[in-house]
Order: structure tokens, then sequence, then C-alpha cells
């Protein structure tokens, strides 16, 4: 990558960025099973919010389709990251279809959690995003009226659970953490007796991909994050650089840069979503040394090494 431009421009990459553990593990899967059943495999939903991703699976073979009925009988499917409703597997089994789960277990241990609230006799609030896959697939863990989803501060303030004294909450794992602990607080001075997750549900990586962007939003005057525009933690990232009083942009690839937008910046800070493929964080850097003098500065704020393993069906091509 070498500079061709004049203009000096440091480039602050936050670290970690760009792909989790979950995401990493669920296209393995879809392309694992691409060697175990031969092409094509059927993908429910979006198996990462990634276009560039979704299209480069569908090069080998895979298929996405929104829904279970769009898939025939004796074809493999892929349930998608986010997770799924506890109906869709079980069609899947009346059907004998053979299926592969990619949901995050990340996300797995939140559907354990609000199992066991129910089991308890608890309410559970879900804090998350109306519509949202992950959201549908949580809620889809319990039988309708289980649970009510709060989506701001005025929802936790307005919420009237039939039984205050048997109350749970649970979180998306993509929120904003500024914005969840606000609700919380709401939450928890409502309702005193509120049962909270052991561990943060809000995952490892939506943390640190957020602590990383904000250390580099206070040293940038620009923010580009790499990531589609129905990623939840992509579209986080760019809220979080805001709120530090960063301007940041969200763009999918090199292509969308905005030249005016970045006329006059002298630092511009990059990190791309938990779904965004490093390449397309390379095609950015690439676009920047094009039209700058610029340096990269790596900002790293934490060290990684999670990793998640392929369920045992696809062990013998792993
Ligand atoms: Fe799992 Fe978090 Fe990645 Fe979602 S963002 S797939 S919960 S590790």
């Amino acid at each position: 990558m070498s500079s061709t431009g004049t203009t000096p421009l440091r480039i602050l990459l936050a670290n970690p960025r760009g792909f989790c553990a979950g995401v990493d593990r669920a296209i393995k899967i879809v392309e694992l099973a691409i060697k175990k059943f031969g092409a094509p495999v059927y993908v429910r939903h979006e198996i990462v919010h990634n276009r560039y991703v979704v299209e480069g699976l569908e090069a080998q073979g895979a298929v996405f389709v929104d829904e279970l009925d769009e898939v025939p009988d004796d074809v493999p499917v892929v349930f998608s990251a986010h997770g799924v409703p506890k109906a869709v597997p079980a069609e899947a089994e009346k059907r004998k279809m053979i299926y592969v789960d990619a949901t995050c277990p990340l996300v797995s241990k939140v559907h354990r959690e609000v199992e066991r609230h129910q089991a308890h006799g608890r309410h559970i609030l879900m804090i998350g995003h109306a519509g949202h896959p992950e959201v549908i697939g949580t809620m889809g863990q319990v039988p309708p009226g289980s649970m009510t989803l709060i989506e701001t501060v005025e929802d936790a303030e307005n919420v009237m659970p039939q039984n205050p004294d048997e109350l749970s909450f649970v979180t998306q794992t993509t929120l904003s953490v500024d914005d969840t602990i606000e609700i919380v607080a709401v939450l928890e001075r409502r309702f005193p007796g509120l049962t909270k997750p052991k561990k943060e549900d809000i995952c490892y990586a939506t943390t640190n991909r957020q602590v990383a962007v904000k250390e580099v939003a206070k040293q940038a005057d620009r923010v580009i994050v790499i990531g589609s525009r129905n990623s939840s933690n992509s579209r986080r990232l760019v809220e979080v650089s805001e709120k530090a009083g960063c301007p940041a942009r969200l763009v999918l690839r090199a292509a969308d840069l905005d030249w005016d937008w970045l006329a006059g910046a002298t630092a511009v800070g990059i990190s791309a979503g938990a779904s965004a493929p490093e390449i397309l964080v390379e095609e950015v850097i690439d676009a920047l040394k094009e039209r700058f003098d610029a340096k990269v500065e790596l900002v790293t704020t934490a060290e990684e090494d999670v990793i998640f393993k392929v369920p045992p069906m696809l062990k013998d091509v792993a």
C-alpha cells in the first residue's frame, strides 16, 4: 500500500475491529456445510449482516432465503448467527430436514437465560431493537406474552408489568453499552427486585469495538465505520463516535467514501462492525492512501483470542 497523495493524514485504526468469533464461526459453518453436503446449501436469513460476505458465500453455492418454507425438504439449511425462534428448528425437524444452527454461542447463552427466567415464573424485559432478527429469535424462545421489548429510556419509565416482584431482564448482544446502562438504571430504580443477567449480555466483541472506537474518536476529526446499514453493532459504532464528539459515517466499502466530508481532516479514525471483513478495511485504507500522504497508527484497547468451535455435525470436514 503506497501513498501517492501529498496532504498528510493520520489514519487511526481501531483495534479490535471487524469480525468477531461468532461471525467467523457462522461463515465457516456455511462453507463447511457446502463442503460436506455439496451446493446448494440454503441459509435462512443473511448469515451475518454484510452484503460482501453474503455475495461471497452465494458464489460458493449458498442460497439465502427469508423463511424456512422457501427451502426444499431435501436440501440442508443453516440458521444465521443471530439466532432463531424455537418454532424454526421445530419446523425443520417436523419436515425431517438437515439443519445446522449457526447461532452465536453468546446469543444461545441469552436464549438459555430467557428459558430459565420463564421456568421461574418471571416476566422478562428484553432491551433491544424491534424487528432485529436477534430480538425475534430471543423472544421466540418462550411463549408469546412472556416478554416485553424495551427499546428506550421512555419505554423503561412506562412499562407496567403485571407482577413487578417477579421480573427479570436480558439484552440484545449488540447494543450501545452506554445507552443500555441508562435503561438498566431506570429499570432498577423502578423495580428493586429485578433479576439481572449473571454476566453482561452485551457481548465481548460489541463492548471491545465500542471502547476502541471511543478511544479513536477522541483523537480523530472524522471516523469511518465499515459495515452494513442493517448491522446493529456497526451502527452503534457510529453513534459511539458521535457521542464522543467526532463526526462519523458508516460505509460498506471504499466506493461509498464521501471525499467532501473528509476534506480538511488531519486524523481519520477507522473501525469496522463485527460482520465486516478486513479486506474492506484494507480497501478503505488504500483509497485514503491514494488521496493523502497517509500513515496508519494502530489504537489498541484490548486483545482478543476468542474462538468458537463448529457444531459436531461438521467436525469431519473442518
Ligand atoms: Fe456473537 Fe457478539 Fe459476534 Fe454477535 S457480535 S456474533 S453475539 S460475538
